[in-house]
């Protein structure tokens, strides 16, 4: 056993004898020519850290996306502080041999575009603890995406019109068919999908208009639509046009058709049973009878439309005061407007101790309707 340096062990740049154990963990090994190196040359040249001289980071104003590699990518509404600093973490890197590396980060905004980064690396190599200050000055550039463009643009593949039949959408059906396209939208750009948009959403005369992305969204969202709300989806003729780039664009029109009658319309079939109120409008029109509360179902040739003409809705419905109960079929109620006792037809769905109940006055007489949500 000899102790010191075996000959030929010298450092090959300044040609000292080079001392240490010969069972010393090197890093690098013999890939890394530094390796057979002395101490002292090894740190001459030693970075830790290796940094950029600056970081751009381009992000899209109008919707917050960040160009990654070579695309836009949604990472949601944050803080561009956020986003540079994991960009920062992203393009530096640490020597491959260092270890035990820990590292922080101290933003500070320069102004409304430019972050400096302070970051502060230690670790441990050759058995020596390091730490290295590197300040990288970030930049963010505010640009429009490629789907930002396009929105602007004002591209487009597909319409959707919510329309009603013999009859025009109600607010309410505007409102929610409006919910589900944007529903149907957030669902797909949560998967990374970035054709997912809508150009424009227009309340007309008629109904809602909608310019969708893609034709199968449009597809999609319209047969969301009458799923919940009912009808049916027709596609109308495809136009075909080019976009800005000359490439040819396929447009197709889906016409979500809502059914003439919806759940709460109180209606007139003019079978001798008296008038209906209707609680779906899914396969074929459902509802209850308002003079005795029995179901009623139209057959399946009728569907959602059977030959009937609307005398109001539930919402027309006023509350009014129950006067008496005379017996199964009959109760005495004010009426709403002249505030005279009047006998009508007692629904069993009509609750027999109420103080109050909804009635619906229109040119066929006056009905108890259901309370609050019950089927
Ligand atoms: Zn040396
Ligand atoms: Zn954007």
């Amino acid at each position: 056993m000899s102790s010191g340096p075996r000959s030929g062990e010298f450092c090959p740049r300044c040609g000292d004898a080079v001392e240490r154990p010969s069972e010393a963990d090197l890093p690098g090994g013999p890939k890394d020519p530094d390796s057979v190196l002395c101490d002292d040359c090894y740190f001459e040249d030693f970075e830790l850290v290796d940094a950029p001289d600056r970081i751009e980071v381009r992000v899209c104003s109008q919707c917050g996306a960040l160009h990654r590699g070579k695309r836009w990518v949604d990472v949601g509404a944050r803080d561009y502080t956020d986003i540079a600093v994991e960009e920062t973490a992203e393009r530096l890197s640490v020597h491959v041999d260092a270890e035990e590396v820990d590292w922080g980060v101290e933003p500070e905004q320069i102004d409304q575009n430019t972050i400096r980064m302070h970051c502060l690396f230690t670790g441990r190599i050759r058995e020596t603890p390091l730490s290295e200050e590197v300040t990288v000055p970030v930049y963010i550039s505010r640009e429009t995406c490629d789907r930002c463009g396009r929105i602007a643009g004002d591209y487009y593949a597909a319409i959707v019109q919510v329309r009603g039949t013999e009859r025009n959408p109600t607010p309410e059906e505007n409102d929610r068919a409006k919910e589900i396209a944007e529903e149907y939208v957030a669902e797909r750009e949560a998967t990374g999908d970035r054709n997912a948009f809508i150009t424009e959403t227009k309340e007309t005369k008629d109904g809602l208009n909608m310019k969708i992305s893609t034709n199968q969204m449009g597809q999609g969202i319209a047969h969301r639509i009458v799923r919940e709300l009912g009808g049916s989806v027709s596609d109308a003729p495809t136009l075909v046009t080019e976009d800005g780039d000359g490439n040819e664009v396929y447009r197709v029109t889906f016409v979500a058709r809502l059914p003439p009658y919806t759940p709460g319309d109180v209606i007139d079939l003019d079978d001798g049973d008296g008038p209906v109120v209707v609680t779906s409008a899914h396969g074929n029109l459902k509802g209850k009878r308002v003079e005795t509360g029995e179901r009623y179902e139209a057959d399946f040739e009728e569907g959602i439309a059977p030959d009937a003409r609307k005398l109001g809705t539930r919402a027309d419905a006023e509350r009014t005061t129950v006067v008496a109960v005379e017996d199964e079929r009959a109760v005495q109620v004010l009426d709403p407007e002249t505030f005279e006792a009047k006998t009508v037809p007692r629904p069993d769905y009509m609750d027999p101790d109420a103080d109050e109940v909804p009635v619906l006055k229109h040119r066929e007489g006056l009905h108890v309707l259901p309370d609050g949500d019950e089927e």
